[in-house]
């Protein structure tokens, strides 16, 4: 039985990782948006239900590895999204993150840095915000606008204050190099960085941003500012081909995931997730024979203490009576 269920979980595992296999950015690899990724793929999953299927054990394992990564107390992880406006971030984390503990997980999202935040160097805002060891964080938009947003429109670099020139291509390069640097730093300290960029089509952008002003409960996601990004669509996409290029790497590659279906989007991003768990493996600890002999006193006198016609362990009583039922070896007891 440990051997079948063990062959199991590493087949899971592998079929995870092969599907995800082809939306990952090889590390060194130049990539040119236009070219090398289709916001409308959905490679791998035929149809709507098998993928909201996969979505659903992914959620469920997702929840079982986050309790796993909280009791083990050692790797934190942190997500980042990044798309652009429609993109589907908001809508991944809610589903993405609907079977979790909402006490393991930390969302956080950035918008135009605060007089405060651009008071300190770049990277100050987002660290303050990294999760703890045992936690999920979620970055809704990332350190990445540092190279995306900031890079399109040059009068936030201005803002920025920084000493000495810092006009042309050198210093996309310095922060791409600062950026990998840092998340070098965070993973060798035990924080696993998942980078996914929502790729959408900018024919489907058109079509999302038209439901927002369509549907009055939907204006308020809407504003002028979004149709006004969206004439820069050829800039971001040079500036996000260039960011996939320089800052996937081995210790924290970027993942592209097409995002024209939103299911398939969800899909994906809870496969890396999970994914990234899987191969964590954190363990629940396991206690030594000292602590085991206490626990064992402790149950000892708890059974004691039980009133008249109680059962002395009572949980243990319904677990034996659950194990005798047929399948009852399988139904946990709460
Ligand atoms: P939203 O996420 O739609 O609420 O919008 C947040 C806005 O803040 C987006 O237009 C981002 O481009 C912008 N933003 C996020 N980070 C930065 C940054 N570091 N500098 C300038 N603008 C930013
Ligand atoms: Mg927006």
């Amino acid at each position: 039985m440990k051997d079948g269920r063990a062959h199991t979980a590493d087949d899971r595992a592998e079929r995870i990782a092969e599907f995800i296999a082809p939306l990952r950015v090889k590390p060194g690899s130049k990539v040119d948006l236009s070219k090398d990724f289709d916001p409308t793929h959905k490679k791998g999953i035929k149809k709507k239900k098998d993928g909201q299927e996969l979505l659903r054990s992914g959620v469920a394992l997702l929840a079982d590895y986050q309790r796993r990564l909280a009791a083990e107390g050692t790797h934190g992880v942190l997500l980042c999204l990044q798309a652009l406006d429609a993109g589907g971030k908001d809508g991944t984390i809610r589903h993405v993150m609907s079977g979790v503990n909402p006490q393991g997980v930390r969302v956080a999202g950035f918008k135009v840095p605060s007089a405060a935040e651009l008071s300190h160097d770049y990277l100050w805002r987002y660290s303050r915000d990294l999760p703890r060891r045992g936690e999920i964080g979620i970055f809704n938009r990332s350190h990445y606008e540092e190279v995306l947003v900031v890079r399109v429109h040059p009068e936030h670099l201005t803002r920025q204050r920084l000493p000495g020139k810092v006009e042309g291509k050198k210093i996309w390069r310095r922060r791409y190099r600062e950026i990998n640097d840092w998340e070098r730093y965070l993973t060798d300290n035990g924080f696993r960085i998942v980078k996914l960029f929502l790729n959408l089509s900018k024919e489907e952008q058109r079509v999302r941003f038209l439901k927002r002003i369509d549907v009055p409960e939907r204006n308020w996601k809407f504003s002028a500012a979004d149709a006004r990004e969206r004439t820069m669509w050829d800039d971001y996409q040079t500036a996000f081909s260039e960011m996939l290029s320089a800052t996937s790497t081995s210790w924290a590659p970027w993942y592209v995931v097409p995002a024209d279906r939103k299911w398939f989007a969800r899909t994906c991003a809870a496969a890396v997730l999970v994914h990234t768990l899987l191969d964590i493996d954190p363990q629940y600890p396991e206690i030594d024979d000292k602590n085991r002999a206490a626990l064992e006193l402790e149950k000892r006198k708890l059974e004691d203490e039980a009133p008249a016609g109680a059962a002395s362990d009572p949980y243990a009583a319904r677990a034996a009576a659950g194990a005798r039922r047929p399948g009852g070896e399988r139904r946990r007891v709460r």
